[in-house]
């Protein structure tokens, strides 16, 4: 993504339509600094707040999100153009995470005692303070309460700066948190475009900071938190492996391939993008994907036999028909799709499937952030695992096969953050979530994700 030149405005543009519904203005140095204020003061509170209080809170939170999720998913698919069931399930979701984290928090977080010559010492778990949040348009609902759940249950504050193209959704999840009864300043949304951001991390006011995005945001909001020796998460980008052995279920992979591909019109960090095929199987598993492609319905979002609505933005859809052309160019085939929709307002781009392409070119080690797979063939399981870990990414890998010791090399072999064996890269509140390499560091969710920002504070009695 051409990062550098996005100048963006904040502004809902409906992706399936191209119109500006409406525009924002940014806050102001000094409209920033009252909400700074206000966090550093309301962290004071918090932090006294008992679990049971929190989790009250954060219970009522789950039950707005459940009652109204009609009209915030309304608001996310006006946005960013996800299906609209999509985005119903994405409200579940995060009431689903928030019930997680308001039963489990405390146990996640409570001492744990540690023989030693003192009388008695134990890890106590502490709040950081003010954490501010970067957060994508992706999924603009669950990125920000998979980090808020368990960071107010721990007793930090929020302030997030989510993407310029989904600030109604920002403004809907800070309600959601105050009408929850969340005190004023527990969670705020701030609105600004991102070169505000490197100011906020030198503040003082602010301790740590988390960004779900692109490679180029990550390595610039760690290098500002760097040089102010703040703690960082990073979820970034990702190029995942879907690799199908000779002995994998062909119609089960293709069925979860396609959904895992399509996925939230193919804009998803955890998307299955490169599909790595045992050469014995490779025809048929080829001709039943493309056969699902074909059949895959491309239009309005807000109708329920939508399978993939509009990219988010006009420059995720050019940057999608580029890489395209350039793999093309770098001699890939098309074996179907391969174009934007022509006479379409809306950022509309063709399921796209690609085969024949030079496992070593710079495109393919590329992340394709739109509905376009990779299709190669290799011979045998260790071409399958060098070529998945040929790139610099390692986010999830999805692995096929009913061979228990091709799955047990798989799950050791594969450079990931996570590996699921025949089945769905998916994210799950019980679960850690996270990549290494170029994909981030740091966890989410399940207990490693609220111990992220928490001081470990050791604790030693005569
Ligand atoms: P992006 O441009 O990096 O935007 C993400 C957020 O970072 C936005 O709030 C953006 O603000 C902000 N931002 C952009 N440049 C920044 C900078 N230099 N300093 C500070 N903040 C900055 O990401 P995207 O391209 O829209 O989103 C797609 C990427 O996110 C993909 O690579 C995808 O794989 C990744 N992603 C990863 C995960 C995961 O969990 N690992 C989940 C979802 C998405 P503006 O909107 O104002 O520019």
């Amino acid at each position: 993504m051409a990062w550098r030149e996005k100048n963006m405005s904040i502004a809902t543009i409906n992706p399936t339509t191209g119109e500006t519904l409406k525009t924002f203005d940014p806050l102001t140095d000094r409209e920033i600094e009252t909400k700074l204020a206000l966090a550093a003061e309301a962290f004071e509170k918090h932090r006294q707040t008992t679990f049971q209080q929190r989790s009250q809170w954060l219970n009522k939170a789950a039950d707005i999100l459940e009652r109204d999720k009609q009209k915030f998913a309304q608001i996310m698919t006006t946005e960013m153009g996800k299906p609209f069931q999509a985005a119903i399930a994405e409200a579940e979701k995060c009431a689903k995470v928030c019930r997680f984290y308001a039963e489990k928090a405390e146990e996640f977080l409570a001492d744990v005692e540690i023989t030693t010559d003192a009388s008695n010492s134990y890890i106590s778990y502490q709040p950081l303070g003010v954490v501010l949040a970067v957060m994508p348009w992706n999924f603009p609902f669950w990125q920000v309460f998979r980090f808020a759940a368990p960071a107010l249950m721990a007793g930090n504050v929020g302030i997030l700066k989510h993407a310029s193209n989904v600030p109604q959704c920002a403004l809907a999840i800070e309600e959601i948190l105050q009408q929850a009864g969340f005190p004023e300043g527990v969670f705020q949304t701030l609105l600004i475009g991102a070169d505000k951001v490197e100011a906020i991390i030198k503040d003082d006011r602010v301790k740590a900071a988390t960004l779900t995005g692109s490679e180029p945001a990550g390595a610039s909001l760690a290098s500002a938190a760097g040089k102010q020796i703040k703690k960082v998460v990073l979820e970034l980008g990702g190029s995942d492996p879907f690799v199908v052995l000779e002995s994998a279920d062909i119609e089960a992979a293709v069925e979860t391939g396609v959904s895992a591909r399509m996925l939230n019109n193919g804009q998803s960090c955890i998307a299955a993008k490169r599909f790595i095929v045992a050469e014995a199987i490779a025809d048929k598993f080829e001709k039943l994907f493309v056969e699902k492609f074909e059949a895959l319905k491309l239009g309005n979002p807000m109708q329920e036999d939508t399978d993939i609505g509009p990219l988010a933005t006009e420059a995720i859809l050019s940057d999608i028909e580029q890489q395209v052309a350039k793999a093309v160019d770098n001699g890939a085939k098309i074996l179907i799709g391969g174009k934007a929709l022509p006479d379409s307002a809306g950022n509309f781009y063709q399921p796209t499937i690609l085969t024949e392409i030079d496992p070593d070119s710079a495109i393919a080690r590329e992340e394709f952030f739109g509905p376009v797979a990779m299709l190669f063939r290799v011979k045998d399981i260790d071409e399958a695992i060098a070529l998945a870990n040929n790139i610099p990414f390692g986010l999830g890998a999805s692995a096929w096969t009913n061979v228990p010791e091709e799955r047990d090399r798989l799950i050791k072999d594969l450079e990931a953050g996570s590996v699921f064996i025949n089945g769905l890269v998916k994210s799950d509140p019980r679960l850690p979530f996270g990549g290494i390499k170029r994909s981030g560091f740091g966890r989410e969710l399940s207990s490693q994700g609220i111990h992220e920002f928490v001081n470990i504070k050791t604790v030693w009695i005569k």
